[in-house]
């Protein structure tokens, strides 16, 4: 079997995007205002929250970031969540999960202004996604529609398939695919057979959080997979086993230096010698999310201020 895949790198797509975005911003006759809520001391949620204020800086958008301390009451998020609501300036509020034990994560989506929920995450925009209306859709889902469209992957009329169903990727992935008119299939932890479901996608999408857990029986020849998973390998024996020669060496470099490597849900070797298109992790997905924020940033800003 020969290595074959095309890898589908997000950066050139990211870049694209953000130079859109940048262009919108440019001939707005106001000032764009985003807004991320930070609890607590999550390290990930720091890199992200980091990220985000950046290229928003990037791009032209006024961001500012509210830190508030990990003991903060439900009440104290809500009041600011209230504040950000009434404010006229910000344009999109982002409370970045997860939230410390004491605080209910969706009550606290709820009370956000949808017309300023620029991760997608509020009842009233999965309502209006799910019903194929204009809505604000979660960023890293949109993130994968820009790589197929951007990549010349056709998605009407063939069989998607998503291993997955949470409310931040699998559910909405398959909302957006279906808008594409994909034929969508949602597997999850209690699928039954579930390669002989992976290995008839055309469009293999891959949110588990599992490293390398899509093997080359799931996946069907001469097909695309897109792998959003995001996970940390430490284990050179099992880096062995996901990195061809290509790229071994430099992982198990990473490994030695930094404790781990970053590893998707598919396993790159074998999903290369099947599959026809492949997401890189790091390097495809992820890259797509941030730069999806800030298109959101400027969708809600043009629907809100539109309407004021
Ligand atoms: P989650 O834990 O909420 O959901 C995982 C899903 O995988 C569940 O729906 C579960 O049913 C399914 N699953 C678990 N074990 C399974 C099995 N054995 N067989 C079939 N299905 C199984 O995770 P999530 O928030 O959807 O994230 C998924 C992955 O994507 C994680 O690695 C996460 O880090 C990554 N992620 C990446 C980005 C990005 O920007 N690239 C954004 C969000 C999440």
């Amino acid at each position: 079997m020969k290595n074959s895949a095309r890898i589908l790198s997000g950066a050139q797509i990211a870049e694209a995007v953000k130079r859109e975005v940048a262009e919108e911003i440019k001939i707005l006759d106001y000032r764009l205002g985003l807004t991320v809520v930070r609890v607590g001391e999550d390290a990930a949620s720091a890199v992200y929250v980091g990220n985000k204020v950046k290229t928003s800086a990037e791009l032209g958008i006024r961001s500012e970031h509210i830190h508030l301390p990990a003991k903060t009451s439900q009440a104290e998020l809500l009041r600011v969540v209230d504040e950000l609501n009434a404010r006229a300036d910000v344009d999109g509020i982002l409370v970045q999960l997860p939230l410390p034990k004491q605080i209910d994560e969706n009550f606290v989506l709820e009370r956000l202004n949808p017309e300023k929920d620029v991760d997608g995450f509020h009842p009233v925009n999965v309502g209006r996604l799910s019903q194929g209306q204009t809505a604000l859709a979660p960023c890293t889902p949109a993130g994968v529609i820009e790589i197929l469209k951007r990549s010349g992957i056709e998605i009407a009329g063939k069989h998607a398939v998503i291993i997955g169903r949470s409310n931040i990727v699998g559910k909405p992935m398959a909302m957006l695919l279906l808008q594409e008119n994909a034929t969508v299939t949602i597997c999850h932890s209690r699928t039954v057979n579930l390669t002989e479901i992976t290995s008839q996608a055309d469009i293999l999408v891959a949110a588990i959080g599992r490293p390398g857990f899509v093997r080359g029986e799931h996946i069907k020849t001469g097909a695309t997979v897109v792998d959003v998973g995001i996970n940390n390998v430490s284990d050179a024996d099992f880096a062995r086993e996901l990195f061809d020669e290509t790229e071994l060496e430099k992982r198990l470099a990473t490994i030695e230096k930094r404790g781990s490597t970053l590893v998707g849900d598919v396993n790159p070797k074998e999903a290369k010698m099947k599959a026809a298109n492949f997401t890189p992790v790091p390097g495809g997905v992820g890259l797509l999310t941030v730069a999806m924020l800030m298109k959101n940033t400027v969708q809600a800003a043009k629907m809100r201020r539109k309407t004021d």
